[in-house]
């Protein structure tokens, strides 16, 4: 699955103008043969499999099912009913019954079950007595006679209800050309909604074959995970048999009815790839359709295995919760993460679209064909599929340079793992919410980040022959983090378990320290990091991590690389007598952050920081910011520090940089909100000057994309005149000739102009929502609703998100821009405490739970107080550890504000 609104792209938003206009800084600084026999394999019941006792989980956890009954296969037949917003089903459960038993138990919930009948192989048949446990989301039947081991077919009749809520069977709307409403059936059954759809066994070690039919309206279309195998008409209704699924997992299986349209399919390899959206948007599927051919080109030969699917296809729903999901052969998407126009999009939103694209296809072996056993290991998925679509976009686009950028996801999962409140990437889970709330940046983005620094650390191809290894020995199966290891240590020749075990199993990340003896002794120094001091934690000091550490050392004029596993708290290294700097985590791949001695990190700038790489500038001034934060770095070094880079041209760079400001800007008073924003306009003025306002010819992407980030943050942080000047004339000129304009320029001006916009701008941006030409265009508006200063429209915008006008899969990343808009925030404060109730039936679960990030940025000490209060009184779980996160982040900034407020405003004066 991937997040609604990337998190490596939070790290962004701050500044974001427009991409999103969305500030949740989570960052508070921040072949043939094997086609043969995986046929056989996927038809055959595996031995030892669901039935190995040693690793199945205790029976008298609630939330696991028994595992004495084993599902096989699942023919479904599902009618939904558009209109009536309902659906009826039936299907036939093929069973293996190991040992004798008159109960069976399985997953349902809000369904009406009005029948289950078993049959056996003798003909024999009984019906059981239903009984559905609300609270665990169970079905208990129960038989008058003891069922026998071997095989039999459970069938059941059920109906249940087309929700709004964006999860299980679900309903869409949108409206077409002439404004006609019209409606759709999606599913999202991840992570433990199948159970909504149909009863199930609904754990993803329960793998079965599911043969899915739709009886739907005539003038509908279906698509489910495979082929049609059958298409007829009967009793007024269009029956749609679909051929038999791989065996799999509940929470892959997918449905979706409705007026919707398919690309002309284009074939890689032996299947059809096509893309599908509502009437009227397919000429925006091109691009999503170029990504998707190339990535699943570069897939079937990075894994060594075919794409395990018969078809695939990529669909838009216009509500969807998350940004997509891996349905086998049926991905899921909202609009923004597929449908795309190449000439009007950002750098950034086209680079969205080929990420999730790309993350998707990945998943299609891996989590799709090789599963996690249970959720605690869900960062097998998702690190994975974050961790290839870094390598299928790079490969695909050399020039957008994605590992760079990656930099922003790796400083996404440090600003969260710097916590006590953290957790470790792999994290016990039992209820339903636990497992929503491990979809965060530490399963992704930190996942991702260790396996890319394994990657590097054991070499690309020996990385990918053991991940060659691991998916040939658990395909059509499940496995552990362990089984990973052992296929990746097999092919390494070295001991990957060891390293790696305190990178997944522990919470946390090493802050390496440098110093140097005049004897030109280094000592390596390693200790948990954490933001808030030990006094106020209860974080173990003690921790320690196998690091794989690559240095540079300049000696004489030359520079050689050094690698090192630290294993030890402290590790001394000699230098060479002429040694004349040093630097640590080099090419920065490595998931730990560095602190210099000053003697060091004057070398390292006294020889010119534009000798060192993107990563190396970006790690510099991050792990700067990060150590500020932590009060191991004045305050007043670091923004000196900043100065340095003025003549930065890096994005990824120049992200670090802004985030900082925005963080500041956030703990500031109001009067001094002024000297900040002189001395923003001091920082980013000479770029923006130097850059101007329009591409140069041969200019690259990736500057395009600074251009508008710097114009935006001048314009905003900045607060500069001149530049809302400017921005109001050339949006006057693109409003008559889109083209005039740079598409990457636009976002900036658009925010700009909501920075400081009245009631007629509101209504006019307001008036360009309603008639966007692309889902990104459309994003951008709404999100400009959330960057006003006047109360008046905030409210308006504030009223709508509750009002149905909103779509709820927008709605509450809307409530989290205002609460990270700074003259907005007491305001949405306000305004969620007032509504919570009803935020809480009407928002999906996981957009709830990201609205509820937004409260990092009410960084003064009363807010802070109140949001304790609030969420304390009303007994509020967000799941898993994701409260507690949002609380300690607010506490930093808060933390920030009272060690800092008297020494940033004295430095600040000079910039008056
Ligand atoms: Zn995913």
């Amino acid at each position: 699955m991937t997040e609604p609104i990337s998190r490596r792209q939070t790290l962004q938003t701050l500044m974001k103008h427009g991409r999103f206009l969305l500030a949740i800084p989570l960052t508070p600084f921040f072949s043939s043969w094997l086609h043969a026999s995986f046929a056989q394999a996927a038809t055959e019941q595996p031995k030892g499999e669901i039935m190995n006792q040693a690793s199945s989980p205790d029976t008298l956890d609630p939330y696991r099912l028994p595992r004495h009954v084993v599902p096989i296969r699942y023919d479904l037949r599902l009618e939904p009913d558009l209109t009536a917003a309902r659906f009826a089903g039936q299907e036939t459960i093929t069973l293996t019954i190991h040992h004798s038993t008159s109960e069976i138990v399985l997953n349902a919930i809000e369904l009406d079950i009005t029948s289950a009948q078993i049959a056996g192989d003798s003909g024999s048949s009984e019906q059981a007595t239903i009984a559905l446990d609300a609270a665990l989301e169970r079905c208990h039947l129960t038989f008058a006679t003891p069922l026998s081991p071997g095989t039999c077919r459970l069938t059941m009749t059920f109906s249940g209800t087309l929700n709004d809520k964006l999860r299980g069977f679900y309903r869409s709307t949108y409206k077409d050309e002439r404004g006609a409403t019209h409606s759709m059936a999606a599913t999202q059954f991840e992570a433990t909604d199948a159970r909504r759809a149909f009863p199930c066994w609904d754990e993803p070690d329960f793998k079965a074959v599911f043969a899915t039919t739709l009886v739907i309206d005539p003038t509908l279309t279906a698509v489910s995970n495979t082929t049609i195998a059958s298409e007829t008409l009967a009793g007024g209704k269009k029956i749609v048999r679909f051929a038999d699924s791989i065996k799999m997992s509940t929470y892959l299986v997918a449905f979706i009815v409705g007026r919707i349209e398919p690309t002309e399919p284009v074939m890689i390899g032996k299947t059809p790839l096509r893309l599908w959206a509502v009437p009227g948007k397919g000429h925006l599927a091109r691009f999503g359709q170029d990504i998707a051919a190339a990535s699943l080109t570069f897939f079937e030969s990075y894994y060594g295995i075919p794409y395990p699917g018969d078809k695939l296809d990529l669909l838009a729903i216009p509500d969807f919760a998350s940004g997509a999901m891996e349905n086998l052969g049926a991905i899921t998407y909202r609009e923004t993460a597929l449908l795309v126009d190449r000439q009007s999009a950002t750098h950034g939103e086209l680079e969205r679209v080929a990420d999730v694209v790309a993350h998707e296809n990945a998943h299609m072996w891996f989590g799709d064909l090789v599963t996690m056993s249970w959720w605690n290991g869900l960062w097998l998925n998702e690190a994975f599929a974050t961790f290839m679509e870094m390598l299928a976009v790079d490969a695909w686009k050399p020039e957008w340079k994605r590992w760079d950028s990656f930099g922003v996801s790796r400083a996404a999962a440090f600003s969260v793992d710097g916590l006590h409140s953290t957790r470790p990437i792999e994290y016990p889970v039992q209820a339903p919410k636990d497992a929503d709330a491990m979809f965060d940046v530490l399963t992704y983005e930190k996942g991702a980040s260790v396996l890319r620094m394994l990657e590097q650390h054991i070499g690309s191809t020996v990385f990918r022959d053991g991940v060659r290894d691991y998916l040939r020995a658990h395909a059509y199966g499940n496995a552990d983090t362990k089984d990973l290891w052992v296929s990746l240590g097999k092919i390494a020749k070295q001991p990957v378990p060891e390293l790696m075990d305190g990178w997944i199993f522990q919470p946390g990340f090493p802050l390496v320290t440098a110093n140097v003896s005049p004897s030109s002794e280094l000592t390596i120094t390693q200790q948990r990091f954490s933001y808030l001091s030990k006094t106020q934690s209860g974080s173990s000091q003690d921790q320690r991590w196998q690091i794989p550490l690559q240095m540079r050392i300049t000696a004489g004029g030359k520079t050689s690389t050094s690698r090192l596993l630290l294993t030890e708290k402290n590790t001394k290294v000699p230098l060479p007598h002429n040694w004349e700097s040093i630097l640590l985590n080099e090419e920065g791949h490595g998931f730990y952050r560095v602190r210099y001695a000053p003697e060091l990190l004057d070398r390292i700038l006294n020889a010119g920081i534009d000798r060192l790489a993107v990563t190396e500038r970006f790690n510099l001034i991050n792990d700067a910011w990060a150590t500020t934060v932590a009060g191991l770095m004045p305050l007043t070094d670091y923004l000196d520090l900043t100065g340095r880079f003025i003549a930065e041209r890096d994005k990824n760079v120049w992200a670090v940089l802004l985030d900082s400001f925005s963080f500041l800007n956030r703990i500031i008073t109001v009067a001094d909100r002024p000297a900040l924003e002189a001395f923003v306009r001091g920082r980013v003025g000479p770029a923006v000057a130097d850059l101007g306002w329009a591409p140069r010819n041969g200019e690259s992407e990736l500057t395009k994309q600074l251009r508008g980030e710097l114009i935006g943050a001048q314009g905003k942080l900045g607060n500069d005149p001149a530049i809302q000047r400017r921005a109001a004339e050339l949006y006057r000129t693109y409003c008559d000739d889109a083209t005039a304009v740079d598409p990457n320029v636009v976002p900036s001006l658009v925010a700009t102009l909501a920075h400081t916009g009245d009631a007629t701008r509101y209504d006019e941006f307001n008036e360009r929502l309603r008639t966007a030409a692309t889902p990104q265009e459309e994003r951008r508006y709404l999100f400009s609703l959330a960057a006003f200063q006047p109360t008046a429209l905030l409210e308006r915008t504030l009223a709508r998100t509750i009002s149905g006008e909103i779509r709820t899969q927008d709605a509450p990343f809307l409530v989290s821009a205002i609460l990270g808009n700074v003259y907005g925030r007491e305001l949405a404060w306000a305004f969620v405490k007032a509504n919570w109730e009803k935020m809480d039936h009407m928002f999906p679960k996981q957009g709830l739970r990201r609205m509820c990030g937004g409260i990092i940025s009410l960084a003064t000490p009363e807010l802070e107080r109140d949001v304790r209060d609030f969420f304390a009184t009303r007994k509020i779980d967000l799941g898993g550890k994701t409260l507690e996160q949002y609380l300690e982040q607010l506490r930093i900034g808060v933390n920030m504000r009272e060690r800092n407020g008297i020494g940033l405003r004295q430095y600040l004066q000079a910039f008056r």
